[in-house]
């Protein structure tokens, strides 16, 4: 009962795999990681003409880019009306890059990857509350979804009521699940053949002009490095900005089509699920629970959580249900929920620190950070520069 659920689709478990790089290299352009950011790095990098190297320690999306819960949800990691609190006006501007990002996903991978099904903040988790104090936090909750909802109808995003067999909340119709890993080998698929891709090669440091790794050295005059919650050991100058948290899942049996009809996350977005079109639910959270033991670069899902998570899936699923895979991967976290995109040396730029939400922040991120390395072009204000 370990591995990544998602690695079960043929299209994953059929990757021919990208070669190491072998020896001393050089282009106009790398980008270490090969997770979507640094996917979308390189396809913006190839689409301006330049010459690129990418590089990934391991296979594509071996990190969380491969291993995340399939949320392609509009806006940063915060509720929109929590980041309209913190960073003010531009919370909308990258409400709209992701929404844009998304549908620029839709229109580049193959028809039913992307499924464009919405996605529903419940208030609480499905069933009725448990006891006195999940009652309590419900109904608090309440509160917040009313504001969530009024911040999102005041600046023209599509939102809606939800009632239904799950519970209350909202309902976004925007919002769409992917098998993540599938979307990442379908990106490196298209993008293989115009730039030059190589796995299992560990970059060891960069430096302005120059990436370092295990297997030899490539020199390129604008280095992009796209690894989120291993950035500080990339790039040891932002290790101070961001934290490296561990955030785990699972996938059951599957369980009755239709069950859970698009992504769906309650309990103030903490716990999370979507079935999958093979019936599975693939299941996360909990990190708000264990704050402490997941502030680790480790990648090994731990019993506490995974003993959450059963309760989490049973919650999803309306009755106990049989777990087929468990796993966990690393993000980075900011002080101010706000993303890295910054120049760390002449022609390095550093992006990471989604706080957990990257699936669609981490490749606006990335084509703001060859914006800022081809153009000059400063992040907009919800990037930390
Ligand atoms: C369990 C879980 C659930 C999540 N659910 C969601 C969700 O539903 N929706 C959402 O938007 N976000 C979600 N996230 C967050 C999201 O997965 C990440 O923000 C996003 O995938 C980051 O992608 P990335 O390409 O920037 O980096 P990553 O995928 O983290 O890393 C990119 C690559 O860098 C490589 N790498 C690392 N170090 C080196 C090195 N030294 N040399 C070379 N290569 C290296 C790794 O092998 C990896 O393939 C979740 C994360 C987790 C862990």
């Amino acid at each position: 009962m370990s591995g990544v659920g998602w690695d079960a689709a043929p299209s994953v478990a059929s990757w021919p795999g990208l070669p190491p790089l072998a020896g001393d290299r050089s282009a106009d352009a790398c980008v270490v990681g090969l997770g979507a950011s640094g996917l979308a790095a390189v396809e913006e990098l190839v689409d301006r003409g330049l010459s690129v190297i990418g590089l990934d320690a391991g296979r594509v999306a071996a990190g969380a880019a491969g291993r995340n819960g399939g949320f392609l949800i509009g806006g940063p990691a915060l509720f929109l009306h929590d980041a309209l609190d913190r960073w003010g006006s531009c919370a909308v501007d990258l409400y709209r890059e992701t929404l844009a990002e998304l549908d620029r996903l839709e229109a580049t991978l193959r028809p039913g990857i992307v499924r464009r099904v919405g996605s529903i903040r419940l208030t609480g988790l499905p069933g009725e509350p448990r006891d006195e104090a999940e009652q309590a936090d419900r109904d608090v909750e309440v509160k917040d979804c009313d504001a969530h909802a009024a911040a999102l109808r005041r600046h023209g995003i599509a939102v809606e009521a939800y009632a239904g067999p799950l519970g209350q909340g909202i309902y976004l119709p925007d919002d769409a699940a992917v098998n993540p890993a599938v979307r990442a080998m379908e990106t490196a698929g298209r993008l293989e053949h115009r730039a030059s891709l190589h796995e299992q090669t560990w970059v060891e440091g960069v430096r302005s002009g120059e990436v370092r790794t295990e297997h030899g050295a490539v020199r390129a005059g604008v280095v992009i490095v796209a690894v989120d919650g291993k950035l500080g050991r990339v790039v040891p100058r932002v290790a101070r900005r961001l934290r490296t948290a561990r955030l785990q899942m699972l996938a059951t049996e599957p369980v009755a089509p239709g069950r859970l009809p698009c992504p769906v996350y309650g309990r103030w977005g903490y716990d999370y699920a979507q079935q999958g079109p093979d019936g599975r639910l693939y299941v996360g959270g909990g990190r708000d629970r264990f704050v402490k033991a997941e502030w680790t670069g480790s990648v090994e899902p731990s019993p506490q959580v995974q003993r959450y998570l059963d309760g989490i899936a049973g919650r999803m699923a309306g009755a106990p249900v049989a777990v087929s895979h468990r796993w966990a991967a690393s993000v980075g976290f900011t002080a101010d929920a706000r993303p890295l995109c910054t120049e760390v040396a002449a022609g390095v730029i550093a992006v990471g620190g989604y706080n957990g939400t990257g699936n669609l922040v981490g490749p606006v991120a990335a084509r703001a950070a060859v914006a800022l390395a081809l153009d000059g072009t400063p992040p907009a204000p919800y990037l930390a520069p």
